[in-house]
């Protein structure tokens, strides 16, 4: 069950706090794009978002955009923003996200992954044993296999509450 405990949890992207990041060492930071920088089913990036990423630059952090959505998709926003970006990832499962650790050479323990999905972002992060951090997706209007996912989630969620070890909107970090 603790696979699919992140390691910290925030309301979104906004209320993080990276100078902690920072502080742990983390270097490189991966976003999930779909609920997790802008709706599910917006291709309209955002100067929140680019403000964020740019502050965050500043700060030293490299950003990589890190989706299972495909390239198409992507390169609306890695172009926006500046950042780089993997599509297709295929989260939950680790391969991209290993040759990734290795293209860019960070140690697990320099990354840090954010998104909305427990099923995938976490998962995948805990596996290769990065930094996880779970978000509120941003809109509930998901693709059918984000619906599919959500039904085992609620499952996983449920379980870690009666653990006493998450609750839906109760932030940690
Ligand atoms: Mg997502």
């Amino acid at each position: 069950m603790k696979e699919y405990l992140p390691d910290m949890y925030q309301k979104s992207i906004y209320t993080i706090d990276y100078s902690k990041l920072l502080s742990k060492g983390i270097k490189c930071i991966l976003y999930d794009l779909d609920n997790t920088i802008v709706a599910s089913k917006s291709s309209q990036p955002t100067e929140k978002a680019k403000d964020l990423f740019t502050g965050l630059k500043q700060k030293g952090f490299k950003i990589i955009i890190f989706t299972n959505s495909p390239k198409f998709r992507l390169k609306t926003f890695t172009e926006y923003f500046g950042v780089d970006g993997v599509s297709s990832a295929g989260k939950p499962f680790t391969r991209k996200l290993k040759k990734l650790l290795f293209k860019y050479n960070y140690k697990p323990s320099e990354v840090a992954i954010i998104g909305d999905q427990l099923m995938t972002d976490v998962k995948v992060g805990k596996k290769v044993g990065i930094t996880t951090i779970l978000i509120n997706p941003i809109s509930d209007d998901e693709i059918i296999f984000t619906k599919f996912n959500r039904f085992f989630e609620n499952k996983k969620f449920k379980e870690l509450e009666n653990n006493n070890l998450l609750y839906k909107d109760s932030y940690y970090e």
